[in-house]
């Protein structure tokens, strides 16, 4: 089944001379439980395509259907729709609410559904557990660590049962050892609930978690690569070997 799709998409900020044409002619079909990594170099469009993918920026041309329906016809109320109900995005920098617990955290996106408290309550406590989490309730975010506010932030994302999971550099800062922690917990939330996941990662080794690498490169599809029977490892050199190609400042960690 196809959640997204993207036909001959393109993004151009500003006017005139200050223009900045940073999509052109993307094409990209992601299917239900898909997980994609894009890569590519700083200014390549990787946030842009994500925000587009998100509904919270428009593109300039091209056709995007989320579900079937033509994005580019939302309504600004269909927009604030798909962003509460359809997507969920998870930040390099958390974007928790300090004032608030890790329990109110994962919560606050189900507070406007019409849902009973009781069954609200089920699904927090549910993710909290599958995240492992589930002691840090009652601790606000500066009291933990990185990556488990990193894991907050994933069962607040996945607490709604979005259609699509965006996220943007979400192993960006953190230590490699927590990083690790964090992909192989995103990678089993692909499998076990059939998660359709799209990462933005600047690291080959969190990439060759993905089934699938989109590689961008001055706002076009540089290449894909798709893992197929390959083991992770074997997945990451071929991830190695494009990067080596596609040039700019994508790093390599490990
Ligand atoms: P990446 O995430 O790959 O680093 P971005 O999608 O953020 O790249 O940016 C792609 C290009 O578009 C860059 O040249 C950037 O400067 C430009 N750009 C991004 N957002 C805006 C904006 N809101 N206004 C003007 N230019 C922008
Ligand atoms: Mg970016």
């Amino acid at each position: 089944m196809v959640v997204a799709e993207l036909k001959n998409i393109g993004k151009i900020y500003g006017k005139g001379e200050a223009s900045t044409e940073a999509l052109r002619g993307i094409e990209l079909k992601i299917e239900k439980g898909d997980f994609w990594a894009i890569i590519g170099p700083s200014g390549s469009g990787k946030s842009t395509l994500l925000n587009i993918l998100g509904c919270i920026d428009i593109p300039t041309s091209g056709e995007y259907f989320l579900n079937g329906q033509l994005v580019n016809k939302f309504t600004n109320s269909q927009l604030s729709a798909a962003r509460n109900e359809t997507i969920s995005f998870i930040f390099q920098y958390f974007a928790l609410l300090n004032e608030y617990t890790v329990y109110e955290n994962i919560m606050l996106p189900l507070n406007c559904r019409k849902i009973s408290v009781r069954e609200k309550k089920q699904l927090v406590n549910y993710y909290m557990k599958r995240l492992g989490i589930e002691g840090l309730s009652k601790k606000k975010p500066t009291q933990i660590s990185g990556g488990q506010q990193q894991r907050v932030a994933i069962a607040r994302a996945l607490v709604t049962k979005p259609d699509i999971i965006l996220a943007d550099e979400p192993t960006g800062a953190l230590d490699s050892r927590s990083a690790q922690m964090l992909i192989e917990m995103i990678s089993s939330l692909n499998k076990d609930f059939k998660a359709t996941i799209l990462m933005v990662t600047h690291d080959s080794f969190t990439a060759s978690y993905c089934d699938r690498i989109l590689f961008i490169k001055d706002g076009k599809i540089f290449t894909e690569l798709v893992r197929g029977n390959n083991t992770r490892k074997q997945f990451f050199n071929q991830i190695l070997d494009v990067v080596a190609l596609l040039g700019g400042d994508v790093r390599d960690v490990r």
